[in-house]
């Protein structure tokens, strides 16, 4: 395996190809192969720019015959025939059967982008600065994005002060349990420090913090709490939607209307760059250019992007995901439960799951020991503490009971097969 040109030329800010020491070529559906002719089964799915799988096939025809037929590859924000079809389609397939009313801008095309300018926007219609997020969240590595993550390491990456932000306990971070009181007295009191903020950014799964989930009744109160302070609620669903737990928007169970909500990763459905920032219309103050990007007009992306959304017509997909999901938290709370001596508890949403160890070096060590088997799972949470496994959405039940067999496996053999002795069947 010649990996001497990575060594040689690329940063040192790597990280995946570290822990995934092979070269990738080829990748369909919920596997991928190495130059060596090596098969892996994905359970990360791109960190959820794949929800698809791999080449899902009626995405690659349709962007196959757009590239074949010389149409327009990169139109910054100009009107395209590609962007038309994908707005009138994301209206008609998303936003009107579930009585959302907003406008779509296309910021630049990754997750970041569509938060900064969610931030950026809530300043500019409510003329305040600070900005509330809460425990262990992940919005992006520019610097407003930084601003409202959590983790230690990745705001040290800043250089400079993180300003205009607030932290709150997410739910269930403090012992006694959801946890909005907190910012209900603050925003109360006019002694607690706390300015009156344009936005409260939210994940409803926190995908890189640990797959911590907020309840529909919290979220459903962090919405009226925002509405009583003239506060926009952002939902940041870069990760989490398009199926990941269940429904299109993962938001959706809990009932709320977010004010501004994030899109990216799995949108263009094929791992294309692609981000939408939702808003209500009342919202939608920009001039025109006073936020611009040169990669707004990802046509391929649009082309993919309108093709997913064929799955999106009726609820056969949310249905299949909810079973899969069932599959999935059964298998995990089997695991969890032969390895309780060891803190494992079962994490997570859908098919956004984990299993958190009290023990950070157990979950990297079952991340390697995946790898070593041939399959690819990642860590997540502050200190790297959950196996974190995210199938691809439309994964087949043999894809999905292989790979969950092989992490029971694998658990019970880095913590030990003594510990795992006896304590019941495997899930
Ligand atoms: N928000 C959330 C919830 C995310 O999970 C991520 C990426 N992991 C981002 C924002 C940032 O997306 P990107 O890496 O495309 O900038």
């Amino acid at each position: 395996m010649n990996v001497q040109p990575f060594d040689d030329h690329e940063s040192e800010v790597r990280s995946y190809c570290r822990s995934w020491p092979a070269v990738f070529t080829t990748a369909k559906g919920t596997r991928l192969w190495d130059e060596n002719g090596r098969c892996y089964l994905d359970f990360f799915s791109g960190a959820g720019a794949l929800n698809y799988g791999h080449n899902p096939p009626e995405l690659k025809a349709a962007l196959l015959e757009y590239l074949a037929e010389d149409n327009i590859v990169h139109g910054l924000d100009m009107m395209t025939v590609a962007k038309r079809t994908f707005l009138e389609r994301f209206a008609e397939v998303i936003l009107e059967p579930r009585g959302l009313d907003y406008k779509v801008q296309f910021p630049g095309p990754t997750g970041t982008n569509a938060v900064e300018s969610a931030l950026k926007l809530a300043r500019k219609v409510t003329g305040r600065e600070t900005v509330v997020s809460f425990t262990n969240a992940f919005h992006g590595m520019t610097l407003g994005s930084l601003s409202v993550t959590g983790n230690a390491m990745k705001r040290g990456g800043a250089g400079v002060p993180l300003v205009h932000s607030a932290r709150m306990p997410y739910c269930d971070y403090l012992d006694e349990g959801p946890s909005l009181d907190v910012l209900e007295m603050f925003l109360a009191d006019s002694g607690s420090g706390l300015d009156l903020p344009a936005a409260v950014i939210v994940e409803t799964v926190q995908g890189e913090g640990g797959l911590n989930v907020a309840s529909d009744t919290w979220l459903q109160r962090l919405k009226s709490i925002c509405a009583e302070h003239d506060v926009l609620l952002i939902v940041d669903d870069v990760q989490m939607a398009i199926g990941r737990t269940g429904p299109f928007f993962s938001f959706e169970p809990s009932g709320i209307t977010p004010d501004i909500v994030c899109l990216s990763k799995s949108i263009s459905g094929f791992g294309l760059p692609m981000a939408l920032t939702l808003l209500r219309p009342e919202l939608d103050i920009w001039g025109p250019g006073e936020h611009n990007g040169t990669f707004r007009g990802n046509n391929p992306a649009f082309v993919t992007a309108t093709a997913a959304l064929s799955f999106w017509t009726d609820d056969k997909l949310s249905t299949q995901i909810a079973e899969r999901a069932d599959t999935m938290g059964a298998a995990l709370g089997g695991i969890a439960d032969r390895h309780r001596q060891s803190g494992a508890v079962v994490k997570g949403k859908g098919l956004a799951r984990g299993i958190g160890f009290t023990d950070p070096a157990v979950a990297s060590a079952v991340a390697a020991a995946a790898f070593d088997a041939g399959m690819l799972v990642e860590t997540s949470g502050a200190e790297s503490e959950v196996v974190k496994l995210m199938p691809p959405v439309n994964v087949t039940p043999d894809d999905l009971i292989e790979g969950l067999d092989l992490l029971g496996e694998l658990v019970d053999s880095v913590i030990g097969d003594d510990v795992a002795a006896g304590v019941g069947e495997r899930g």
